[in-house]
């Protein structure tokens, strides 16, 4: 039998910093939903398909075959044959991605690839809805989020350090649409699951943030 955990919560939270070194301490696989919603993005662009355009969307759909490889355990999305790993972290695939992940055609595959995964092995899974839809039975839910403020900041911080110009103000504008077009749609919206427990990471560091997520899986490990 495998074990689960899963983190959910709204862009540049900080779950996949979080759940990569939680994941290296606590010897589990960790598994980033998001790599595969912007892997699609990505092909949905080569191919030029309309966003906006669910039929659209669906045909091209089926021509995906994505697959998930581990590098000395660093996840590596395959898409179509070819490694776009790389290809993944842009702000247009990003904003793709958020546009393309509200249909059906699009969350099935992927849903299905992500419980596969959970089978084999030990998990720590981050995205939008892996303690509500994807793997509702995870022994650990948490719910990692701060305000839109402190994400923008980080994300601010981190195209500074880089030597990118930037605008503190779109970034946080950026964050707050996605937030809404991720907590607003149809199917599967981001929302904190009911047995999920919230941490606000707002106001910690990010070892802080691993030592209470640290103490909550502990807890649950005991119950
Ligand atoms: O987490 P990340 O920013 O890489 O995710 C990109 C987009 O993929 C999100 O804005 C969201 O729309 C979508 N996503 C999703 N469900 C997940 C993970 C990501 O809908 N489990």
């Amino acid at each position: 039998m495998s074990y689960s955990i899963a983190i959910d919560g709204p862009a540049g939270a900080g779950k996949s910093t979080i759940a990569k070194l939680l994941a290296s301490k606590l010897n589990y696989i960790y598994v980033d939903t998001g790599a595969m919603y912007r892997a699609m993005a990505v092909h949905f662009s080569k191919n030029n398909v309309n966003p906006l355009d669910e039929m659209e969307v669906d045909r091209a759909v089926q021509d995906v075959d994505i697959q998930i490889q581990y590098d000395n355990g660093v996840q590596q999305v395959i898409l179509n044959g070819e490694n776009v790993t790389g290809l993944l972290r842009t702000e247009e695939t990003g904003k793709m991605a958020s546009q393309t992940s509200k249909y059906q055609s699009v969350r099935t595959k992927l849903v299905d690839l992500q419980r596969k995964l959970s089978k084999t092995s030990d998990v720590i899974m981050d995205g939008r809805d892996i303690g509500t839809v994807v793997l509702p039975d995870a022994f650990c839910k948490i719910y990692l989020t701060a305000s839109s403020k402190a994400r923008a900041e980080r994300r601010y911080n981190e195209l500074v350090e880089k030597g990118m110009e930037c605008d503190f103000e779109s970034i946080k504008n950026d964050i707050e649409s996605r937030d809404y077009q991720d907590m607003h749609r149809d199917i599967s919206p981001l929302k904190q699951a009911d047995d999920a427990v919230l941490v606000d990471t707002s106001d910690m560091d990010i070892d802080q943030v691993v030592d209470v997520i640290s103490s909550i899986i502990q807890e649950k490990m005991k119950a």
